[in-house]
């Protein structure tokens, strides 16, 4: 569902991506890791368009990423992004951060859109907050607010910027517990983090990037016990 070919990023004359190639399929889950510097953003929000490219191809759902802004919003209505920091309007409750979207670009009407974000609230545990503003709650609740604002828009693909990097040690795990129910539910997902635990239980592949290239792509299982590459050897020390 996605594919990228031959991709490739400069800024000025450093490359961030040097030639992305990624094949994903639909209810794959791939985690992507490397060192600070490795492009890992980079390519996420190339995905959904966020980002420009120089060079290759993106495909998502068969629809070509390309200069043509109609693509673009077709695009973005099939892939919800998460950020790292979580994003959300400060100025409006949590319940109106769900239904902004769906209803300016969607079509939804009000009642629509709050069925809609009461739906997904539920879903992520914080309908008791759905009144309150950002500031009032978390940085966990913050963050699985972030997840159901996405999920609102109904999107085949969710991308994951280091959700958890931004979050209390005690946060992490009730953020890790939605995306992967998530996952179990066949969302296809493509996540950048450092949760090795999370890689393990739940991705279908594991990337390892630096600089600006995937040097190893593997099952989770092989990928921890038999990592190939010196460079995936080093990191994986540093990280588990
Ligand atoms: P981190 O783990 O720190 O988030 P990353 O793997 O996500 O790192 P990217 O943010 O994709 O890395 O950045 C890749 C490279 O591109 C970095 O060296 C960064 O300095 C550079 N870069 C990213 N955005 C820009 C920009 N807007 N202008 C110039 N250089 C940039
Ligand atoms: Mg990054």
């Amino acid at each position: 569902v996605i594919e990228m070919r031959a991709v490739t990023k400069s800024y000025s004359n450093f490359k961030a991506l040097a030639g992305i190639d990624l094949d994903v399929a639909r209810g794959e889950r791939i985690v992507i890791c490397g060192p600070s510097g490795s492009g890992k953003s980079t390519l996420i929000r190339c995905i959904n368009g966020l980002e420009t490219f120089d060079g290759g191809s993106i495909t998502v759902d068969g629809i070509a990423i390309g200069n043509s802004t109609r693509n673009l919003d077709k695009v973005r209505q099939e892939v919800g992004m998460v950020f790292q920091h979580f994003n959300l309007f400060p100025h409006l409750t949590v319940l109106q951060n769900l239904m902004i979207a769906p209803m300016k670009n969607r079509g939804k009407t009000r009642a629509e859109a709050e069925k809609l974000a009461r739906h997904y609230l539920e879903r992520v545990r914080i309908s008791d907050h759905a009144h309150k503003m950002p500031s009032q709650i978390s940085g966990g609740q913050q963050q699985r607010v972030a997840i159901a604002r996405a999920l609102c828009m109904e999107p085949q693909i969710m991308l994951f910027d280091e959700p958890t990097s931004a979050l209390d040690p005690e946060m992490i795990k009730e953020v890790l517990d939605v995306m992967v129910e998530l996952a179990r539910e066949g969302m296809t997902m493509v996540c950048v983090t450092h949760e090795m635990g999370f890689a393990r239980s739940v991705a279908s592949q594991v990337i390892f990037m630096d600089k600006g290239q995937i040097v190893e792509r593997n099952t989770p299982e092989e990928f921890f016990s038999n990592p190939q590459h010196e460079r995936t050897k080093a990191f994986l020390q540093q990280v588990i």
